[in-house]
């Protein structure tokens, strides 16, 4: 699936798992790390998902891969001091199998360089598995992505007020 559509759902990922009063109640960052190891392995779990259900690329390789990064990088220094490794690791989660599977290639192509690639490590980038529609029949994947979408707005919206409370600069 498009990077975009990971980053995005490391939004709601960090959003739905991160408790922003209990965080704020403890005197420790033990409550930050655990929810930021659990970020990483859901986001990790949520690609995976997103990989093996019918999809199509509706946004270009270079610019996908553009505005994936710039999502990151805003979202993250958006985000309160405190949360930002939840969010960090959320994205890092989202987006790591496509790291370690992709960007070599990627890179290879977009630069021309020669670094090394290796086989596919994760299920869901072999052939077999992946979601990945060849045809130019895309309306699965776009109600796909309609109804992933709409997942993330309801999240966000269902805790608003920790989103809200992740965004806030201010304290
Ligand atoms: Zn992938």
């Amino acid at each position: 699936m498009n990077v975009i559509f990971h980053t995005t759902t490391a939004i709601s990922v960090a959003v739905l798992l991160t408790d922003t009063k209990r965080i704020e109640q403890s005197t420790t960052s033990r409550n930050v790390i655990w929810t930021s190891i659990f970020a990483f392995t859901v986001g990790h779990i949520s690609h995976g998902a997103l990989d093996y259900i019918p999809h199509c690329y509706p946004v270009n390789s270079k610019l996908d891969a553009i505005i994936g990064l710039t999502m990151i990088l805003t979202t993250t220094w958006l985000t309160n001091k405190r949360y930002r490794l939840i969010m960090g690791l959320s994205f890092l989660g989202c987006i790591f199998p496509d790291l370690v599977d992709l960007s070599p290639g990627i890179i290879n192509k977009q630069l021309g360089l020669s670094l090394p690639t290796i086989d596919k490590i994760f299920p869901w980038h072999f052939h077999d598995y992946s979601g990945s529609i060849y045809t130019d029949n895309c309306n699965n994947s776009t109600l796909n992505h309609i109804l992933l979408l709409l997942t993330i707005g309801v999240v966000c919206w269902c805790r608003r007020t920790d989103l809200k409370t992740m965004f806030n600069k201010s304290v």
